[in-house]
């Protein structure tokens, strides 16, 4: 069976939640299964190797886009030194993984349009390079507002994008359409 499709079969989704009518889709159901979140892991290695030039740091969504990611970067790291190795890569020597969300002293806001509430997306100042190649990652793509918000900020702070990374995307909202960056999603729903 297709990876992706048992992924797709472990995600649980909860009608009214967290308001009435919207029905929303539970990456934890596939955290919580050993197997299927290691399926997942190998599926998002296997995406970001794709990525060339390679990365030189991941920047996750507050929240879920947290537990999707901290996991999967050590092993990406690894896979990175790799292809330094092997001399692919440019001779770079660090990777950062940035927790959006979680630092307070540069803000930039969007509108949740899904959720029907204003959030803010933050970020450490200097926590990003001049150029530095950057990857953004979360759970889901509902209507875009989150990544476009982190890829204002990114962009902000001097970061280029390499590319903006999902699990999952609903894709009737469009969501991507409002980012100007390409999106990868891993599963439509
Ligand atoms: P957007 O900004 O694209 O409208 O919403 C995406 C953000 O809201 C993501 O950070 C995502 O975690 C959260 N979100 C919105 N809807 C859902 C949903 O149905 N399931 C999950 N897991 N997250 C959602």
């Amino acid at each position: 069976e297709d990876k992706l499709e048992v992924i797709k079969n472990h995600i649980k989704s909860y009608s009214d939640f967290p308001k009435k009518g919207i029905l929303f889709w539970d990456i934890f159901s596939v955290l919580q299964k050993p197997d299927i979140f290691r399926i997942l892991k190998e599926v998002l290695i296997e995406t970001v190797k794709t990525i060339q030039p390679p990365v030189e740091c991941v920047a996750a969504l507050d929240a879920r886009g947290f537990f999707v990611w901290t996991n999967h970067i050590f092993r990406t790291e690894h896979s990175f030194r790799a292809n330094k190795e092997k001399g692919k890569t440019t001779g770079k020597s660090d990777f950062l993984f940035l927790l959006l969300g979680i630092r307070s002293r540069f803000t930039a806001h969007f509108y949740n349009g899904k959720g029907g509430k204003e959030d803010i997306v933050e970020i450490q100042v200097d926590s990003i390079r001049k150029g530095q190649r950057v990857l953004i990652v979360d759970d889901l793509l509902a209507t875009g507002g989150s990544l476009k918000g982190a890829c204002e900020l990114i962009k902000q702070l001097g970061g280029d994008i390499a590319m903006c990374l999902v699990v999952m995307e609903l894709e009737e909202l469009e969501g991507r359409k409002k980012v100007s960056t390409s999106v990868t999603s891993l599963i439509k729903l």
